[in-house]
């Protein structure tokens, strides 16, 4: 009796302060269930390139505008970005144009691309890098002064501008600037639940601030998408904190389509070693600066399988690679610089054979070019800063001495929004999207550099057709039913008396898109992960979170699941359909390409009983002088 005591005093105590923890829950949801309210013609939901830019040209059209982001402003994924804008600008080689950028795109996308976007995003790149140069953007510099291009994996010339190996850098302090400069009102660490409708058309968007937990009502006359990623899904990426599908997600549920949702970008190289850093990605600049991938045996492995649709683009022996990395004009690339795809599929075969990296990787060597450079070191450190320090700080490796051990990480969703080419609008009315939410641009493939250049492109474009349509629409209706439920959906986890910590449950999809719906997938893998991913969802319902509203990470894993799972369906549901192997979405039961696949993209839908449904819908014939383009460039 004596030792029960205060074991059923513990015990007792537990349970009363659980209970009275659950009341004072309640008690402050009751009252804080209700929420600010803010107007705008405007709402940017998301902060990185695309948003900031959206937002700047809408204020410059004269609407108001409200930017809302998860992070702090200026710390958005885009600032990650490393090696650079793809733009024509012809700087350091003349024979570069829209025409070559453009078909080295749709090449690149294996001709699933939205033809019109990929004319568009050629067309407008340069001016849009210059007027970045004009807002106070410092890049890199030729010898004569104009904005300096570097090499990139699938473009024919050099074509990336960019500052050293911190671009995104330099592209978010540039567009923030800009973005105060043109009065744009800014909500930070604000998370957006869900959009809000009247009928048809979009009317605003409800969300809580994460650090006092507080719910914010936004009123808008178009709300724009901006909100990056899905690579969180997986256990091994390169993405930062905020990809969870949101916009994807929230897209769909206000019934807007999704497209070409099977292009899941594997990156070629990202840190293995030490576990704490793997996935975090190892720009492609280094193997544009004429770094090398080698295999255990030394063996520079990429020689040994290059694709036929790049045999006339590709040296065939090292000497010509390297002398196109030092800008020889007539050395074609070499094969380290081959498409992204097929990149991360090769190194995946040797590591597959045996001959990867004590880590699970492959070897990338810079350091090599001492053999070739006198100054190599200081050359390594002044075009690779970011690497050199990410290497010696993380896994104690000098890179200008030894190499790296990479593979692949989770890097981009090619898929998302779909959106009309030149407005950027989805199929819903007042609903716009831009960035890696919105889809179209990269078909199967995205080449390195062509996303940030899409946030400018598509980024401005979405901010002024969003403009032209608050200026032409009265204000639309909030439905306060929308609103109540979504908040009461938010609330339900901290209610409950029993339940799995989301963390676990986050745990769990990772695992499963990472093994089952990976580089290589398989229709029975696949199958076994849309048997997972239900259970996943029942018990992503099941949460519970203890603690209350203010910044309560459990709270924000809670609300992000239901996002991820959603976008984790239409990935899985998308590459089980898609029945061959093209860009990034490759099937070992259909390894090779089919031609009657290209004619068609996979666009997923919520049907009226919230079901995800999908449909094939056929490509429209691309312009004459697009093709003749195509055929002229291969
Ligand atoms: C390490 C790394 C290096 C890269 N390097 C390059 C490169 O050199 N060149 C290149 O072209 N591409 C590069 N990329 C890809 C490129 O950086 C991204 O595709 C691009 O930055 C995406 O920009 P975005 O504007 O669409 O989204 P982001 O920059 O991710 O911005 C998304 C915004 O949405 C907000 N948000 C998300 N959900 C919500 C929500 N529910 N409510 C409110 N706000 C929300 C976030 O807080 C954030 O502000 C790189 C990617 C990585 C990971």
């Amino acid at each position: 009796m004596g030792m029960d005591e205060p074991f059923l005093g513990r015990l007792c105590r537990y349970i009363c302060e659980d209970v009275f923890d659950r009341c004072v829950a309640r008690l402050e949801n009751y009252l804080m269930s209700s929420y600010d309210k803010y107007n705008y013609d405007v709402v940017v939901i998301g902060a990185g390139g695309a948003g900031l830019r959206a937002a700047i040209e809408a204020s410059a059209q004269g609407v108001s505008v409200g930017l809302i982001c998860k992070s702090l402003l200026g710390k958005a994924h885009t600032v990650m970005a490393e090696g650079g804008i793809a733009a024509a600008l012809s700087n350091v080689d003349d024979r570069d144009n829209w025409k070559v950028h453009f078909a080295d795109t749709m090449r690149g996308g294996q001709y699933l691309n939205n033809w019109r976007m990929a004319e568009i995003h050629a067309k407008e790149a340069p001016d849009r890098v210059k007027e970045l140069e004009a807002w106070g953007a410092l890049f890199d510099r030729t010898e004569e002064g104009k904005i300096l291009q570097r090499n990139f994996g699938g473009h024919k010339y050099p074509r990336l501008a960019h500052v050293g190996d911190r671009t995104g850098l330099e592209m978010i302090r540039t567009l923030q600037d800009r973005s105060i400069y043109q009065n744009v009102e800014v909500h930070m660490e604000c998370t957006i639940i869900t959009l809000l409708k009247d009928g048809d058309r979009i009317s605003g968007a409800f969300g809580y601030d994460r650090e006092r937990g507080k719910f914010k009502l936004f009123a808008a006359k178009a709300v724009i998408l901006a909100t990056g990623g899905i690579g969180r899904a997986f256990r091994i990426s390169s993405n930062s904190w905020e990809y969870t599908g949101d916009g994807h997600a929230l897209g769909y549920n206000a019934g807007a389509e999704l497209i070409d949702m099977e292009f899941v970008q594997f990156h070629p190289t990202g840190m293995v070693w030490p576990p704490s850093v793997a996935g975090i990605l190892v720009t492609e600049g280094v193997r544009g600066e004429g770094g090398i991938l080698l295999n255990s045996n030394a063996e520079r492995f990429m020689f040994n399988d290059i694709p036929e649709l790049y045999k006339n683009q590709t040296a065939d022996n090292e000497e010509e690679g390297w002398r196109y990395t030092q800008g020889d004009k007539q050395a074609r690339r070499p094969p380290e610089l081959l498409t992204r795809d097929h990149v991360a599929r090769c190194i995946v075969r040797e590591i597959k054979a045996g001959r990867g990296s004590p880590h699970n990787g492959v070897y990338l060597d810079i350091s090599w070019i001492k053999k070739k450079l006198s100054n190599a070191d200081d050359h390594i450190r002044k075009k690779l800063p970011g690497m050199y320090h990410q290497f010696k700080k993380l896994a104690d490796i000098d890179i200008t001495k030894q190499p790296m051990e990479v593979g692949p990480t989770t890097h981009y969703a090619m898929g998302g929004m779909r959106v009309n080419a030149d407005s950027q609008m989805s199929t819903v009315p007042g609903l716009f999207a831009a960035g890696e939410c919105a889809a179209g641009l990269h078909g199967a493939n995205r080449l390195g550099g062509n996303s940030l250049s899409d946030l400018l492109v598509f980024g401005k474009r979405a901010g002024e057709y969003a403009a032209i349509f608050a200026k032409e629409n009265a204000a639309a209706a909030i439905d306060e039913t929308q609103v109540s439920k979504a908040a009461e959906l938010a609330l339900m986890v901290f209610e409950r008396e029993k339940g799995e910590s989301p963390f676990d449950v986050h745990y769990a999809l990772q695992e499963t898109m990472q093994q089952l719906v990976g580089i290589v997938r398989t229709e029975g893998e696949m199958m076994q992960a849309a048997e997972q991913l239900k259970q996943l969802r029942l018990r992503a319902g099941n949460v519970r979170i203890t603690g209350n509203r203010e910044f309560n990470p459990g709270w924000h894993t809670a609300l992000d699941l239901r996002n991820m799972i959603t976008v984790s369906q239409a990935v899985i549901m998308a590459a089980l359909e898609r029945k061959e192997s093209r860009g990034a979405h490759f099937r070992d039961d259909y390894p090779q390409k089919d031609p009657e696949s290209g004619k068609f993209n996979l666009v997923i839908k919520k049907d009226a009983d919230d079901n995800m449904i999908m449909r094939k819908e056929m490509r429209n014939e691309i312009r004459e002088d697009l093709k003749k383009i195509i055929e002229e460039m291969k």
